[in-house]
């Protein structure tokens, strides 16, 4: 069910699409529908373009990523698109915190370039001022009619300048968050670096469902709620770590059966044990009382049936 499909090779980096892509087709025709007027082929057009531009936009953040991952010698495994973003998957973490922070810095990089890029462009544009204040903030009072160069070149701005800003946010697990996490590995250790990060990771997130309410914009809605519940698991899996690390073996120790098994004993004898106890291992004691070994119930029970 959770699958995904290899698109290709990019840079040499095995690039798959998320099963969940299957929606974004969906949501194309939702999004170009009309009441009153039904389904317009011109807003399908523009959806569609508008959808391979923006994930060509977090291809190449994550592209940013893996790419910066091969360059300090770590293997990056594929990359995932999701409809609401996308994961470059590096299994091992780089030996230099510097090169972690690099590796992570590198996805909104790409993104300040591309948005840099478009910049210059827009502004050349006769009104390019407001163009730019246009697509920094879309909902307010300017009313412009940009052409359509001018809106490809506003959304690679606006867009870039988003998904890198966002993703620099310090809460986990954003880019911003683990590059958090990686700095403060060494002064505060690694469990109090993540207790941190996946903190204030939770901490933001709230922030951005009230925030995405107030602005009623579902799609922020979603990131926000996937970096809250990505945050409380990855603080809940530290802190059962650590109650592991607390727990000692006398904690969970079971109490041997009152009859001890001999090596000289039967198997018959040990199975007579076995069917006083539910322990799926007994030990073994020699005739000087020392621990000599285990047997296990399995192996007992498939040997000889009798
Ligand atoms: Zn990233």
């Amino acid at each position: 069910m959770f699958r995904s499909w290899r698109i290709g090779r990019i840079f040499g980096v095995p690039t798959e699409l998320h099963w969940s892509f299957l929606l974004v087709p969906l949501a194309i025709l939702v999004y170009s529908y009309e009441t009153g007027i039904g389904l317009r082929w011109s807003q399908v057009q523009w959806w569609s373009s508008v959808t391979i531009l923006l994930f060509g936009f977090v291809l190449v953040h994550e592209l940013g990523h893996a790419l910066t991952a091969r360059w300090c010698g770590v293997h990056a495994q594929k990359i995932i698109l999701f409809p609401l973003g996308g994961g470059a998957l590096i299994p091992h973490e780089p030996k230099r915190v510097s090169q972690e922070v690099l590796i992570y810095a590198a996805g909104p990089l790409a993104n300040v370039l591309l948005a840099l890029l478009a910049l210059p462009v827009l502004l050349y544009q006769p009104g390019g001022g407001y163009l730019i204040q246009y697509y920094l903030n879309p909902t307010g009072n300017l009313i412009v009619l940009p052409t359509l160069t001018e809106q490809l070149l506003g959304i690679t701005f606006a867009v870039n300048a988003v998904l890198a800003i966002g993703n620099l946010l310090p809460a986990y697990p954003l880019d911003g968050g683990r590059i958090l996490r990686a700095l403060l590995k060494r002064p505060i250790g690694d469990r109090r670096a993540t207790v941190v990060a996946t903190l204030l990771g939770i901490l933001i997130g709230v922030g951005l469902i009230g925030f995405s309410w107030h602005l009623g914009d579902p799609v922020l809605s979603l990131s926000a709620l996937f970096i809250v519940s990505f945050s409380a698991l990855e603080l809940n899996r530290g802190w059962q770590r650590r109650q592991l690390e607390r727990t000692e073996l006398v904690d969970v120790l079971r109490p041997a059966p009152a009859d001890r098994i001999y090596t000289t004993d039967s198997v018959a004898r040990a199975r007579a044990l076995f069917a006083k106890t539910d322990a799926r291992v007994l030990p073994v004691y020699d005739n000087w009382n020392q621990l000599s070994g285990f047997v296990e119930r399995e192996g007992l029970t498939a040997g000889g049936s009798a």
